[in-house]
């Protein structure tokens, strides 16, 4: 008989003794050998608790047996069905994150020009940390700019992180925007910031496209990082996809393990991606490999830019309409041809010299198998191997996977490379298809969530963009200029409107726009990143520092320059599991400092220092790399004076409320009506929110009864939102974040704490276990995966197709698509989807269309120039 290893934990762990004998009898074991392992079994009664792994982005579920409120192991949850039960040995030691004698349990306070921690109370700390909040915001404080209210504080600086859960840095991007904070970063800037961008403008969303589970139906992989020890758990996909008869292509300056699993070891060097990408674009179309009726129905290849467009080929490496003294472009050549209705122009031959295809076409012939030798250093026989090998995965029969991770994202060119990858995809058919897509590798174990949450100087949580002071003064400024005319994101004002709800609750009202005033306005765009933090800091700037989970004075880029930072502070806070080179700046300079002497004496910033908790040790949820939503429950109490990151702002948030109640200040009215109850227990001195609350605002619920035009009762208030289709902009609903809505459609029914193995014939990607976003989505953009009339390309790589009998899409995923919209149908004129037709797979995007075309500020197509920070160019530069 066939019994899993989860089956016999089951059974063995549920029950005991007696009871257990019984059990393993009934499935026909020999029970004397059960029975003497029994009694030596570590987890014998140990109660097992749903947790993750906190450190990567593969996100292994785990369980966490507990006796006596003491973990006593950790070991990978069999029943996960992307990992199948197996941590590496980071997972497979994270018990040591809580069990640690170097942990830090009590707060301490470093006194200003101290040379040394003191313990004080934690009630103390965090009075005192209220208290310079409130100094800090109400000294630096900008009500009004060019008569524009921008309600911004420059003063103070958050910095959250991507191994906080989701809830936490929801509740950090909350609280932050309502006292005006627009320096707001977390991890995910200094690793995956060009990702967005990338996957954004050519697919319209800025997320991995696939699943992992997913890589194994893979006919070509090609990893662009050391995949197989980076992400380790994961790379079994790669591993069985290999084992069905799948090359493998490792691209990569380096040799490491990831080269070792492959046919096909491609070290190209660093910064010189665009032209290997490029070069295997222009071998797809020169020897008509690309996927032809993919390319026609799904991207903007046919297409008619301008005929004033003209590529580098044409013009000595440049676009049309750049300007030498602004070193940028006017981009007024840039654009669709439009016919007299207003429709774009279009050859679907492709025929036509100014359709996207042929400028692509002209555009990459000067990327040459002798070019990417000459450029990438990869010898051309090399190269020709590796494009008909990778090239052959196009086509209805076949598909080809891509991940990349930092080697494409850290350069100064990140952007390019990554999107040119993700163009390569679209002209051999493999987005939205099984076996194909883009593998964005996150670091760790939360930058998907936390760049969801929003915990970034320039968006709002769900991506909506922050708004600017000279292009939003108003909310109908921002609405008309930052809400397409067409495509999905034209439901974009319901989400700020119920974002505002959720926010700023009956205070958020249609006469005061929503309360949008109450969210800052930046005064430029890019003024608040990473770096620019830490560079106001050393101009003086910045004066009180928040750093939760992230150490940016050995984590950064420029990390010395930090440190020089966090000496200009009048205060600084830091809350982490142990004591981080950050916290103890004042103690030690970093190790490339030529003078390692510091005088403690001569630093004034006041430095507190509060012990948090790992996720082991609190209830929330995780987005892994494939943004698959995992809650993960706390399995014993934190020690000593050790919480959550969310408790430490929920209590801040209420001890600013209380700071600022007398006052009648407009500027101090975000504060005071911010909606801040997530009902902790009042005996709890640690103040830990519930965090099933925060998840339930994020998901959204009805701020009063939801009526139909009968007058039936559709939702009553408090009710929780079954999905994002359910969100109105008039004020009836709340909703924290609407890509995540859905994921607790139900009281009750937290569906990121789902973790049932697979019911379903065929479900592969198991829809059961956790949930996507969005709307439990698990490979995106997936009407592209069957052809013009709705049929799957093939047999093989069938995933969604039209039911003509049941008049809807149906298949192995939830539908990335308008579930009725037949493949024939016409654009629609109105609704969430107006613009879009029955081809139009890419429904984020205003065009519905895969973006060969997609005009970024330095090109609509991905151009070679060496990075910044080459080295020749940097010695060219001396
Ligand atoms: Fe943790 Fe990543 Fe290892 Fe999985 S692969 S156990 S998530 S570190």
């Amino acid at each position: 008989m066939a019994v899993s290893r989860r089956d016999f934990l089951k059974v063995s762990g549920a029950t005991t003794g007696g009871a257990v004998v019984g059990s393993l009898a009934g499935l026909g074991f020999d029970l004397k050998p059960v029975q003497a392992a029994a009694t030596s079994l570590r987890i014998k009664n140990a109660k097992a608790v749903p947790g993750v792994c906190p450190y990567c982005a593969v996100g292994c579920a785990q369980l966490i047996y507990v006796a006596d409120n003491k973990i006593i192991d950790i070991e990978g949850d069999p029943d996960c069905p992307h990992t199948e039960g197996a941590l590496c040995p980071k997972g497979s030691s994270t018990f040591q994150l809580s069990i640690n004698e170097t942990r830090i349990t009590k707060p301490l306070y470093r006194a200003p020009g101290s040379d040394k921690w003191e313990e004080k109370p934690l009630d103390w700390m965090m009075d005192r940390i209220a208290r310079l909040v409130k100094k800090t915001r109400d000294a630096t404080f900008v009500e009004q700019e060019k008569e524009i209210t921008v309600n911004r504080c420059e003063g103070v600086a958050f910095m959250g992180s991507s191994v906080l859960d989701n809830e936490e840095n929801y509740l950090i991007a909350k609280l932050g925007r309502a006292l005006g904070i627009v320096y707001l970063e977390n991890s995910a800037r200094i690793c995956h910031s060009a990702t967005v961008p990338a996957l954004g403008v050519t697919f319209g969303r800025g997320a991995m496209t696939t699943n992992l589970i997913d890589v194994e139906k893979a006919d070509v992989i090609m990893p662009t990082s050391n995949w197989a020890e980076c992400h380790p758990v994961s790379y079994k996909w790669v591993m069985k996809a290999k084992e069905r008869g799948a090359k493998i292509i490792h691209v990569d300056p380096r040799y490491t393990r990831t080269s070792a699993t492959a046919d096909i070891w491609a070290p190209i060097r660093s910064g010189t991606n665009i032209v290997f990408f490029g070069g295997l674009i222009n071998y797809a179309i020169q020897r008509k490999k690309y996927f032809h009726d993919y390319v026609v129905a799904f991207t903007n290849a046919s297409f008619l830019i301008d005929p004033n467009f003209k590529t580098p080929t044409d013009l000595g490496g440049l676009f049309t309409g750049y300007k030498p003294e602004k070193r940028d472009y006017d981009k007024a050549s840039w654009r669709y041809q439009l016919d007299a209705d207003g429709n774009v122009k279009r050859d679907p031959t492709l025929q036509d010299p100014s359709c996207v295809f042929q400028l692509l076409k002209r555009h990459y012939g000067r990327y040459t198998p002798e070019m990417v030798e000459r450029v990438c250093g990869l010898p051309k026989a090399k190269f020709l191997r590796v494009a008909d090998i990778y090239c052959s995965a196009s086509g209805p029969n076949k598909t080809g996977t891509i991940s990349y991770a930092l080697q494409l994202n850290q350069s100064s060119n990140g952007v390019q490379q990554i999107r040119s990858l993700c163009m390569l995809q679209l002209v051999l058919g493999n987005i939205g298809r099984p076996g194909g897509g883009v593998v964005a590798l996150r670091g760790h174990s939360n930058v998907q969530g936390a760049t969801d949450m929003g915990t970034l100087y320039h968006m709002l949580p769900g991506y909506p963009g922050m708004p600017l002071r000279d292009a939003h003064p108003t909310f109908k400024d921002f609405i008309d200029k930052e809400t397409p005319k067409t495509g999905y994101w034209t439901t974009k004002t319901a989400h700020i409107i119920s974002q505002l709800k959720a926010w700023f609750g009956d205070a958020a009202t249609k006469e005061n726009n929503w309360a949008y005033d109450y969210i800052p306005k930046r005064a430029s765009a890019d003024d608040y990143s990473h770096q620019h933090m830490l560079v106001a800091m050393v101009k003086g700037k910045v004066k009180g520092f928040i750093c939760v989970g992230q150490n940016p004075a050995v984590d950064s880029p420029n990390a010395g320059m930090g440190r020089l930072g966090f000496a200009k502070l009048d205060w600084m806070v830091v809350q982490d599991l142990f004591e981080t080179e950050t916290a103890a700046f004042w103690r030690e300079k970093g190790p490339h400092a030529k003078d390692k002497v510091v005088d403690p004496k001569a630093i004034k910033t006041e430095v507190f220092l509060l012990p948090g908790a790992p996720a082991a040790e609190k209830d929330g949820s995780i987005t892994n790399t494939m943004r698959l939503i995992q809650w993960h429950s706390k399995a014993v109490e934190p020690p000593g004076d050790a919480r959550s990151d969310a408790a430490f702002f929920y209590d801040l948030g209420l001890r600013l409320k209380k700071l600022y109640a007398v006052s009648k200040a407009k500027k101090d009215r975000p504060i005071l009506d911010l909606v801040w109850d997530y009902k902790h227990d009042p005996k709890d001195r640690k103040i830990e929110p519930k965090m099933e609350l925060v998840l339930k605002e994020v998901n959204g619920y009805a701020t009063r009864d939801i009526l139909d035009k009968e007058g039936k009762v559709v939702f009553k208030k408090g009710q929780h939102l079954p999905g994002f289709a359910a969100i109105k902009d008039d004020g009836s609903t709340a909703c924290g974040n609407w890509i995540y809505s859905g994921v607790y459609p139900e009281e009750g029914k937290n569906l990121a704490a789902r973790r049932d193995k697979a019911t379903t014939p065929g479900d592969y990607m198991n829809h059961n276990w956790g949930f996507a976003w969005p709307a439990n989505r698990r490979i995106l953009y997936n009407r592209a995966s069957a052809d013009a009339s709705g049929k799957p390309w093939s047999e093989k790589k069938k995933l969604i197709w039209w039911d003509a009998g049941q008049k809807k899409w149906v298949g192995g995923d939830v539908p990335d698509f308008k579930a009725d919209l037949a493949p024939d149908a016409p654009k629609l004129k109105e609704g969430p989807f107006r613009g879009l037709s029955g081809m139009d797979a890419f429904i984020m995007r205003p065009d519905g269309k895969g973006a060969l075309f997609g005009p970024l500020n330095d090109g609509p197509f991905p151009e070679h120039y060496e990075p910044f920070e080459a080295p020749h160019t940097i010695s060219s530069r001396r």
